[in-house]
């Protein structure tokens, strides 16, 4: 993944295990990040937790149907865009879903094509590019909210460790060499020890690795570090 290129995170929740790996597997495909729950209970923690961009909401779910859940997040004044998915096709049922406060539906069965479309034109007003947001594999580093995430983990870091990485994550596939690092991270008058960056490199890579994810910070012998896979 490329750095900038940041894809709209949409939640799937759906209880139809073929239907919701379909529909993962399209969205993907289109370049979305996904996120699927399987019935209403995991679906509720998940929209409240993921903060996606738009949720594909199920009518019927085992738990919370898909109708309540939706109220339930409008009444937290949760604003995302819900699409819901039903195989209910009559006027009431219409007007329950928008009451609920989705803000569209695709009935079953439908084409990718009108799913894609529906989900584009419900993402378009609050999908500006984020210049904030850089992203590497499974890492993506906020500037303005200074979070940090190796999938769905959130890393808690230092400001030096923010520094370094923010550094790394800007300049992906390069090989820094320590000058440029110990000049651009701790600055020209840095007086200090210049193992500070091995130090350093080391706490990124506890944090970073902490569930046995792969090392993205690789060593370059006698030069420096790169950010790669
Ligand atoms: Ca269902």
């Amino acid at each position: 993944m490329e750095v900038n290129a940041v894809s709209a995170h949409i939640l799937v929740i759906e209880d139809e295990p073929k239907l919701a790996q379909f529909i993962e597997l399209e969205l993907k495909y289109e370049g979305y990040q996904v996120t699927v729950a399987g019935d209403g209970f995991t679906g509720m923690t998940a929209a409240r937790e993921s903060k996606a961009d738009l949720i594909l909401l199920d009518w019927m779910l085992p738990g919370i149907s898909g109708l309540e859940l939706c109220r339930r997040l409008r009444a937290t004044g949760d604003k995302v865009p819900v699409i819901l998915l039903t195989a209910k096709d009559d006027v009431s049922d219409r007007v329950a879903g928008l009451d609920a406060g989705a803000d569209d539906y695709v009935v079953k069965p439908f084409s990718v094509e009108e799913l894609l479309a529906r989900i584009r034109a419900r993402l378009r007003p609050n999908q500006e590019p984020n210049r904030d947001l850089l992203q590497f594999e499974d890492l993506s580093l906020n500037r303005s909210t200074r979070e940090i995430y190796r999938g769905d983990r959130l890393i808690e870091l230092t400001a030096k460790e923010f520094d370094l990485l923010e550094y790394l994550i800007s300049h992906p596939r390069q090989v820094l060499s320590r000058d440029r690092i110990l000049e651009t991270v701790w600055g020209y008058d840095f007086m200090g020890d210049s193992n500070i960056i091995e130090v350093y490199v080391r706490y990124l890579r506890l944090k970073l690795e902490a569930n046995n994810e792969t090392r993205l910070i690789q060593t370059v012998r006698g030069v420096g570090y790169v950010l790669r896979n």
